[in-house]
């Protein structure tokens, strides 16, 4: 009888030792683990059993729409709060609260952070101690923001240096904000975040200085056109930028920031501090366990990983897009997660004949991301590579928001990226489509003018632009007809003309 007691007990312990075990498990609760869930719901006719899927997640909250975090979150009026912005109303999808996981028999690991992943035993280690076991395991991790100190500069920990990654962070901007409105802000960053940031201290009434080490700001991304709009727009709105510079200490007392020093030595007085210096996947987890690339996990077009129980997706994930011949890129962008996630639960649940062969394609998706600023907003499809064109206005006026361009990156005769500010959602999704199409120029042309946009033609023989050269063009219209061929410029300038907006090297012709 003492033996039957003891030998339950051991077995008590051991259960408790090795936790819960689910069919399914979301190793993260953010963007991705949100769509993913609602995709499981929907596959699952409303709902799964209990103990088949679970999200653990190290924030306190159910996932939410990261983006708002630098948006709505931190306006002064009216901001955004929780639950108003959980996934998946980013998508004008349903809105998934605690209760809704609760009612669709999907278990939340809230305030739980993974500490190591056994992918052999299929287990995954908390810090509170218990080993959770997984059929198939999807990593939706996404990627922390970069600290200060990984470029030698201390200081991350005072009161008023803000980071924005999470809620948690952005409730100590919201504070830090309050407490120093009329203040002066430094943003350490030209990137997304720092673009973001700074209209959002504006926003508040804060002054701003936004420092950082390229010549423009979204260096990688803008061109110096798109760049400069966006900096006059910002000066306007009292905005200054350091460009080309570093900030090498920030100089503190009792914990809080007082000033930020750049290497030529100049001070910067500062109330608060923003940083927004990059962001990296959180895939450390899994290093020496699945197969890495571009800073994250590899996936194939399924989002499975090199261990066939493994999916990953959204920041963390880097996959072969078919659209780019099958390049494998990263995306840490909203839109991908979305898509990614419920790309990979479709997989898992819906194994289709040929599965390994549609892996190895890759995944059919158009880049997309966007941003809102003041009261701008642009949108960004496919990839920018190739000869950029600009079109339209680019005035950033007195910072009202009424500009609207169009650049398009054209490559091998192609459209292969398009960048949209101000466009009507219509003209959005138009311009989403050019790019997806993959179209040639010349197709879009053709398209174009079956809708009587004939405007392109006319303009370009009544200024001379002849279809068996470049006579009459100008030194800077001849050498990007040079690049990118007459009939990508005709169908550009038709392109143009649709859109209401002159075709700049047709009809202004300058460059
Ligand atoms: C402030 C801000 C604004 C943005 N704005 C835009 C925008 O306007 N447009 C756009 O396209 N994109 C935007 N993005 C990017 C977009 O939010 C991300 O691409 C998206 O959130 C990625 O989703 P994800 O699920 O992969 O990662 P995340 O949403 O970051 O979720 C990852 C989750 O995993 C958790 N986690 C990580 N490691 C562990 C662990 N070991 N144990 C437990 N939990 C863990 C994290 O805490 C987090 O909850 C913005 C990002 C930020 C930070």
């Amino acid at each position: 009888m003492v033996s039957r007691v003891s030998q339950r007990q051991t077995e008590i312990e051991k259960d408790s030792q090795m936790g819960r075990a689910f069919a399914y498990v979301i190793l993260g609760g953010g963007v991705a683990a949100g769509y993913a869930a609602l995709e499981f719901a929907r596959h699952r006719d409303g709902g799964v059993s209990p103990g088949e899927l679970c999200i653990i997640s190290d924030e306190a909250v159910a996932p939410y729409e990261r983006p708002a975090l630098s948006k709505g979150y931190l306006l002064p009026r009216g901001a955004a709060r929780l639950p108003g912005f959980h996934t998946c109303v980013g998508a004008n999808d349903e809105l998934l609260t605690e209760q809704w996981y609760k009612d669709h028999g999907i278990e939340l690991v809230l305030a739980t952070r993974v500490v190591s992943a056994d992918l052999q035993q299929k287990t995954l280690l908390t810090n509170t101690g218990e080993t959770i076991s997984y059929g198939t395991l999807i990593v939706a991790t996404g990627a922390r923001a970069s600290k200060l100190e990984e470029f030698g500069v201390t200081g991350s920990d005072a009161a008023n240096v803000c980071y924005l990654r999470s809620l948690k962070d952005a409730d100590k901007m919201v504070g830090v904000m309050r407490s120093c409105h009329g203040g002066n802000a430094v943003v350490i960053g030209g990137g997304y975040i720092g673009m973001e940031c700074a209209a959002a201290l504006v926003a508040n009434e804060i002054k701003v200085t936004m420092v950082f080490p390229g010549k423009r700001c979204m260096d990688r991304f803008f061109t110096p056109k798109i760049a400069e709009f966006y900096e006059k727009y910002y000066a306007a709105k009292g905005v200054t930028f350091i460009k080309g510079a570093r900030v090498t200490s920030l100089e503190a007392s009792d914990g809080r920031v007082a000033a930020a020093i750049l290497r030529d030595g100049r001070r910067l007085p500062a109330d608060m501090v923003v940083v927004g210096v990059g962001a990296r996947a959180n895939a450390g987890l899994f290093d020496g366990q699945l197969a890495m690339e571009k800073g994250g996990i590899r996936v194939n077009g399924r989002m499975q990983t090199s261990d066939y129980a493994v999916y990953a997706v959204g920041d963390v994930a880097a996959f072969p897009v078919a659209l780019l011949g099958g390049q494998v890129r990263r995306f840490e962008h909203v839109d991908c997660a979305r898509r990614t996630a419920r790309r990979a639960v479709a997989a898992i649940l819906e194994p289709a004949d040929g599965a390994a062969e549609q892996g190895k394609k890759g995944y059919d998706y158009l880049p997309f991301f966007y941003s809102r600023v003041f009261g701008l907003s642009w949108q960004f499809y496919g990839d920018n590579v190739g000869e950029a064109v600009h079109f339209g206005d680019f005035s950033p006026g007195s910072g009202h928001a009424t500009a609207k361009f169009v650049v398009l990156w054209v490559s091998g005769g192609r459209v292969s990226g398009a960048f949209i500010e101000g466009g009507s959602r219509e003209e959005n999704e138009e311009t989403a489509g050019a790019v997806r199409r993959g179209a040639s120029v010349a197709e879009v042309a053709a398209e174009l003018l079956s809708r009587g946009l004939a405007f392109a033609d006319q303009e370009s023989r009544r200024k001379g632009l002849c279809s068996n050269g470049h006579a009459g063009c100008d030194k800077a219209t001849y050498a990007w007809h040079a690049t990118v061929g007459l009939a990508a410029a005709v169908s550009i300038a038709a392109f143009a003309y649709w859109y209401g907006w002159q075709a700049p090297y047709v009809v202004k012709r300058e460059f």
